[in-house]
């Protein structure tokens, strides 16, 4: 009888990856990684806007990106799509079982528990390409929940560490750019820039851990040598350490659980290391405090928070709001919002529409 091949079944240990994203910042580096793993295949690619010739054996720009899913039948999907635009492929993969290699935090911070849901239907692998959380997962690894203590998601602070808010009025697209240690997209750099993104961190680690937003705490290491902390409950901590370079994580997820070799320098102690870390300033990045109380809140907050700062990250970058105003127009937005709990896609792509409404309208009122 002759059998069809099922995606899970490959020749000689190839491993078909479908990079979603593929020309941005997580996507290139990613591109770098497959080509330097002979296991990995590129069966698919794709991208928002930016034409993708030649690149894989299957290519769409723009578009629903789970047709292209569909007909590719990866093993893994990974997820670098920035922003809610990447939350259909995020649960595709889930309810389907297909690991997903997750760098588009904003798809599980706004579906949360309807990913797991998905998740557990599907029973698949979800790892997290983030640093942060590649890096607890790591330290996570083999332990029960019981014998974790607490969460620690390390920051650099961004370009604008140690500045307070009156500081902050003027502060320009092109300084929230210059990121002191990581090189990333756009959008998530604006959002290291006011912390927005440790926040989006914070709820994403709450959904992959199962840990309470209590047990989560940020800090910042201002050279993004330490990547994650937990602590355990017999007083022992566990760190992630390693130079910021996103391709560690990428290699990681994508050869998950191989760990294969990458080219990439050892963490070098020769010359010595200190590593120094600070609480962050609340009052001058409230970002980071509405994420944790629209974490809190559950329901559908952290979908709106996630919406609104979409909505004024992209009206900050055209000069069309202040650096204070991002903040501004997501408190608002969240003080409107009803943040019922999403039963079913459409509630949540409900909410996120509602949210962007009332967000686009504060960012014209600014
Ligand atoms: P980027 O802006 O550099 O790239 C985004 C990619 O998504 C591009 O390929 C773009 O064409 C594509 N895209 C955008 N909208 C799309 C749509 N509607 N349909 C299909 N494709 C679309 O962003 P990035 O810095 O690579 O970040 C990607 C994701 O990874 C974000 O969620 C970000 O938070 C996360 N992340 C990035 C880094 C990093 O170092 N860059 C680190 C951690 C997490
Ligand atoms: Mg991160």
């Amino acid at each position: 009888m002759i059998r069809s091949v099922t995606p899970a079944v490959h020749f000689g240990g190839m491993k078909r990856v479908a990079l979603l994203g593929a020309t941005g910042s997580i996507g290139r580096q990613a591109i770098e990684i497959v080509e330097s793993h002979p296991e990995l295949e590129l069966v698919a690619a794709a991208s928002g806007s930016q034409s993708l010739d030649g690149l894989a054996p299957l290519t769409q720009v723009a578009g629903d990106l789970t047709e292209l899913l569909e007909r590719a039948r990866p093993d893994v999907v990974l997820n670098a799509v920035v922003g809610f635009a990447g939350l259909p492929a995020t649960l595709w993969a889930l309810e389907r079982g297909v690991t997903l290699a997750l760098a588009n935090k904003e798809s599980l911070v706004a579906a949360g528990e309807l990913a797991l849901e998905a998740q557990r239907r599907g029973g698949g692998l979800l790892l997290p390409v983030d640093s942060e959380h590649s890096a607890a997962f790591q330290c996570l690894e083999g332990r029960t929940k019981e014998q974790v203590d607490s969460l620690v998601l390390t920051g650099s602070g961004g370009p604008f560490r140690g500045r307070r808010r009156e500081e902050l009025g003027g502060a320009t697209p092109e300084e929230a750019l210059a990121h002191p240690t990581w090189s990333m997209g756009p959008k998530i750099t604006v959002d290291s820039a006011t912390l927005a993104n440790k926040g989006l961190e914070l709820i994403e680690a709450h959904f992959l851990f199962g840990l309470p937003y209590e047990r989560i705490e940020v800090v910042l290491q201002p050279t993004s040598i330490v990547h994650a902390l937990v602590r355990f409950r017999d007083g022992a901590a566990l760190a992630h350490l390693g130079y910021p370079d996103m391709r560690v994580p990428i290699s990681f997820a994508l050869t998950y659980p191989e760990r294969s070799a990458t080219a990439l320098p050892a963490l070098d102690l020769s010359q010595g290391l200190v590593l120094e870390f600070e609480p962050p300033d609340l009052e001058t990045f409230p970002l980071l405090g509405l994420a944790r109380s629209a974490g809190e809140r559950g329901g559908t907050y952290p979908c709106a928070f996630n919406a609104a700062n979409e909505v004024a990250v992209a009206a900050f970058l055209e000069g069309k709001l202040p650096f204070l105003g991002i903040a501004a127009t997501v408190e608002e937005t969240l003080a409107e919002v009803d943040g019922a709990p999403a039963r079913d896609l459409s509630d949540l792509v409900e909410a996120d529409a509602a949210a962007r409404r009332l967000a686009e309208q504060g960012v014209q009122v600014a």
